[in-house]
């Protein structure tokens, strides 16, 4: 982002999310199984990811329905995030699978800025680690109804309320910082005691659980090809095995280290 932005070219969405898609499986082989589907229109906004992730014995599982948007250099706006009734469909998609709704924010901006950017609890302040951002899709919809339309969709107004990607791995709860959580659960908790902190309490948490749906089954049963999907939102799923071997580099995950963004500030 920050080498885009250097020349005046503005990035897609895409182009991140494949190379970082990319990066992860590199460094992660084993443990990360990626799959896209092919219906998703061609030039659509708002084609989703599902998150899945699991421990190494596949008997738990927790997941996030993610759609990305990329901050628009010309205006330091996520323009698409406004567009028509999109947060309100992600939120219904997310909730119909029994999902934790989320957007990932590929950002990038002149340190001069000065963003408050604070929010991950683990490691000290990095504005770069902000590259790659998640917050929660209800906030979103908060916000839109709480501030001004116009203003709800720039990067100012949303950057107080974004954790760092690799939050997810990193900023569990108090409660649950100990490494006898799995991985599933210890996204769960990040969710339901970091992200989703000041949220209302009509927000059904969903359950982890024992198996993964059926198109997931599908996935691990045939490893990393095309699979048709029912849902024209959907354009893939990320499977995230937590590794069992303290040793290997797979337990990245555990230390909280998802790979640095390519969108780094
Ligand atoms: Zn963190």
């Amino acid at each position: 982002m920050e080498k885009a932005r250097s020349v005046s070219h503005q990035p897609l969405e895409e182009t991140i999310t494949d190379n970082n898609i990319i990066e992860l499986k590199l460094r992660q082989s084993h443990e990360v199984i990626t799959t896209t589907y092919n219906k998703v229109q061609e030039g659509k906004t708002g084609a989703d990811w599902q998150w899945w992730f699991t421990n190494s014995k596949k008997n738990i599982w927790f997941g996030v329905r993610v759609q990305a948007k990329i901050l628009k250099f010309k205006t330091d706006r996520f323009e698409a995030l406004n567009y028509k009734n999109q947060t309100d469909v992600l939120i219904k998609s997310a909730q119909k699978d029994g999902l934790i709704p989320l957007y990932c924010f590929y950002s990038q901006w002149p340190l001069s800025k000065n963003y408050p950017t604070k929010n991950c609890l683990t490691f000290p302040n990095a504005p770069e680690s902000y590259g790659c951002s998640i917050i929660d899709a209800y906030t979103i919809k908060k916000n839109k109804k709480t501030k001004k339309t116009k203003k709800s969709n720039t990067l100012a107004s949303v950057i107080s309320d974004v954790f760092p990607w690799s939050c997810l791995v990193c900023c569990q709860s108090t409660t649950s910082r100990s490494n006898a959580n799995s991985l599933p659960d210890r996204i769960k908790s990040f969710v339901q005691n970091v992200l989703l902190r000041n949220s209302s309490d009509d927000i059904l948490i969903p359950k982890i659980t024992k198996e993964p749906p059926r198109h997931i089954k599908s996935i691990l049963d045939k490893g990393n090809e095309n699979h048709e999907n029912d849902d024209p939102n959907l354009a893939g799923v990320i499977v995230i095995i937590e590794s069992d071997d303290q040793n290997k580099g797979g337990i990245i995950l555990k230390q909280g280290k998802l790979p640095s963004p390519p969108s780094s500030v």
